[in-house]
């Protein structure tokens, strides 16, 4: 499949965060989390006009995975999705909203600022991973499309399988270095701090599926298993 160039502006943003010394890396995973929720409302609005959409307020979640091995870490949710071409122009390019204007920021100091005041939505998962695939189905659509990017040198688009519809984004975690230990965006624990520390007022369920210990019945020994849990308490900070 052929790669194609992020525009400019994309590129300077990701080269940012790729290469990034910002300290709050860890903001990424509100920013899914966010784009995540916002789907889901999309979704949600339209089922309340269109009955068709068969779903209820209970149907919807936000839905957390870590594979240590292969150093993913998934973020899913059943909301609206994505056509190809929606995933072309929406993160083919940066968004829209005039939030980030380099030329007029210049460089230095006006990088935290930006990330902190504006949130600088999907592409700030690269500041964490070293490659990400989103692949999305839209509601309603049999048809589902993956993109895929390691960053600066562009993405690739192409139809897949996704069995049910809304988004998966996985992002492949990177090493760690002597500076930086990616590894503890593995960590279900640092994972679910997170979650509590900035998106725990998200609407919908924000689930994990989190590996306990039990005592055995009948013997001193402890066993492994493995729950849903749901990490946010769904209250509004307003
Ligand atoms: P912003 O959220 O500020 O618009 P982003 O770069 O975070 O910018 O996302 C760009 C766009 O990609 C979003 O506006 C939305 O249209 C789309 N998008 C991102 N994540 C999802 C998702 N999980 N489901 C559906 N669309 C998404």
């Amino acid at each position: 499949m052929k790669k194609k160039q992020f525009k400019t502006e994309s590129k300077k943003l990701l080269d940012m965060m790729i290469n990034s010394i910002y300290t709050n890396k860890e903001i990424f995973l509100r920013e899914l989390i966010s784009n995540a929720s916002d789907a889901i409302d999309k979704l949600y609005f339209r089922s309340l006009t269109d009955s068709s959409v068969g779903l209820s307020r209970a149907d919807y979640s936000i839905f957390l995975s870590v594979d240590r091995e292969a150093r993913t870490l998934t973020v899913s949710d059943n909301g609206c999705g994505m056509t190809g071409e929606e995933m072309e122009s929406n993160l083919g390019t940066i968004a829209k909203s005039g939030s980030f204007d380099f030329k007029a920021d210049g460089k230095g100091e006006g990088e935290v600022d930006i990330i902190g005041q504006f949130g600088v939505g999907f592409y700030s998962a690269f500041m964490v991973a070293d490659k990400i695939t989103v692949t999305s189905r839209p509601f309603g659509s049999e048809t589902a499309y993956r993109w895929e990017s390691e960053g600066v040198d562009g993405y690739v688009i192409g139809e897949c399988e996704k069995e049910t519809f809304g988004t998966e984004i996985v992002l492949y975690i990177k090493e760690d270095t002597e500076e930086e230990k990616y590894s503890e965006f593995l960590d279900e624990y640092r994972i679910r701090t997170l979650v509590k520390k900035y998106s725990d007022y998200i609407r919908y369920p924000i689930k994990m599926e989190v590996t306990r210990q039990r005592k055995i019945e009948g013997n001193e020994d402890y066993e492994s298993y493995t729950e849903v849990e749901t990490l946010n308490s769904m209250v509004p900070i307003w």
